[in-house]
């Protein structure tokens, strides 16, 4: 079956519209000179190419070269019980799929938010029909339906030692997964841009929009990193290949205090 790539976003769409509608809203972009839609072999003939690189053990990063839209970092995790597609990126092609299979097989595909679909119903086709979980509260966003997709809300554990909630924020339904087992059993967060690592890796950020730079009150930044106190964590990565590489548990309370502080005035006197 055919279907559109939004060249903005990287989202599959099941027909071309006039404009996306994850690029059009305001936590996202459409460019200057309007709406442009691509295709996987567009792509391809373009010369894109997936790169998996370890980013520690039994975790893979999934990148393609040049970026597919947003450019994020899908993170594949491997677990004894299967693995788990996190964050698809908008490009696959038989090379991928072949690597990503010999890492062991792919039971379930699951983006933090709308941004990070990118082609997940066609990761799914491609590596046997594996559920694609779509929060509930986001679903309208979804423009290529298929029975692959399930929906979820609340809490969702994929895989033993995995579990996927939803702290909300960046979108109602924005998702981040703790991983038991990362970071030397010490627990890992992949926080897609729910929780965005800073460049400075002792800090952490909580934004509505990170293109157009809307903020998010103190509150719901603080019910954000309240949601994620209930794990043992020590590292954090979010979707762009940036990561908090210790003490991250600490680092999301601190940076919370900080925004709600900035965001209450506590700091006027210094701008
Ligand atoms: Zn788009
Ligand atoms: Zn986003």
């Amino acid at each position: 079956m055919s279907f559109w790539i939004c060249a903005t976003c990287a989202v599959e769409h099941s027909e071309q519209v006039e404009v996306c509608a994850i690029c059009a809203d305001e936590r996202q972009w459409v460019p200057a000179d309007g709406q442009h839609w691509t295709t996987l072999d567009e792509l391809a003939a373009a010369g894109t190419e997936v790169v998996i690189e370890e980013v520690e053990p039994d975790l893979y990063g999934v990148t393609s070269k040049p970026p597919a839209g947003i450019g994020q970092q899908s993170m594949l995790v491997r677990t004894s019980d299967g693995n788990l597609l996190w964050d698809p990126i908008g490009f696959v092609d038989d090379a991928a799929v072949r690597r990503v299979r010999e890492l062991g097989g792919v039971v379930g595909i699951i983006a933090s938010h709308p941004h990070m679909y990118g082609v997940q119903v066609e990761w799914s086709h491609r590596l046997g029909d594996v559920p694609v979980y779509v929060s509930e509260a986001d679903a309208e966003w979804v423009a290529r339906r298929d029975p692959v997709i399930e929906t979820w809300s609340g809490k969702l554990t994929p895989l033993p030692g995995i579990t996927v909630i939803q702290p909300g924020g960046h979108f109602p339904g924005s998702a981040i997964i703790h991983w038991a087992d990362g970071a030397d059993g010490k627990g890992v967060i992949l926080s897609g841009d729910t929780v965005f690592a800073n460049p400075d890796r002792t800090s952490v950020s909580f934004m509505r929009s990170y293109p157009n730079r809307i903020p998010l009150s103190g509150a719901v930044v603080d019910r954000v990193a309240r949601s994620l106190d209930v794990f043992d964590y020590d590292r954090l990565y979010n979707n762009f290949g940036s990561v908090i590489p210790v003490d991250a548990k600490a680092i999301v309370r601190r940076s919370a205090d900080r925004h709600a502080a900035w965001v209450r005035g506590d700091y006027d006197h210094l701008t």
